[in-house]
């Protein structure tokens, strides 16, 4: 009984219901679109923007590039000061980390493994 009364309903809406196109809704972002997020930024963000385009990384945000470490090509160090603590983890399996200090001039060794290190001077971008 009700799936007769189901397929009856069915079969009416079928034939009674016209189809109508669906009308798209207006939006107020229609004539210029949404906005890019670099449109969109301002500020510290924009700088930041502009900035990774250029190549540049005012921030140190990205992974520091890989040196050999040796005294021809040692780890680059940036600093505001004339000195900085580094961390060397000599062994890539080492769970203790040699701490020292590193001094603007010439390349320093880690006084465990002797990976060479220098200090760059790094001027903060405000
Ligand atoms: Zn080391």
């Amino acid at each position: 009984m009700a799936a007769r009364l189901l397929f009856r309903t069915a079969v009416r809406a079928s034939t009674t219901l016209r189809v109508t196109p669906v009308k798209t809704l207006a939006r107020g972002m229609a004539a210029g679109g949404i906005p890019t997020d670099e449109e969109q930024a301002t500020g510290l963000e924009k700088v930041l923007m502009h900035a990774t385009k250029e190549g540049k990384d005012p921030y140190s945000m990205f992974r520091p590039k890989e040196y050999a470490g040796s005294k021809e090509d040692p780890h680059l160090v940036p600093s505001i000061t004339n000195k900085r603590i580094v961390g060397c983890v000599c062994e890539e399996d080492n769970t203790a980390v040699v701490w020292f200090w590193l001094h603007q001039g010439e390349a320093q060794r880690c006084p465990s493994c002797g990976a060479h290190y220098k200090l760059v001077p790094h001027e903060l971008p405000h």
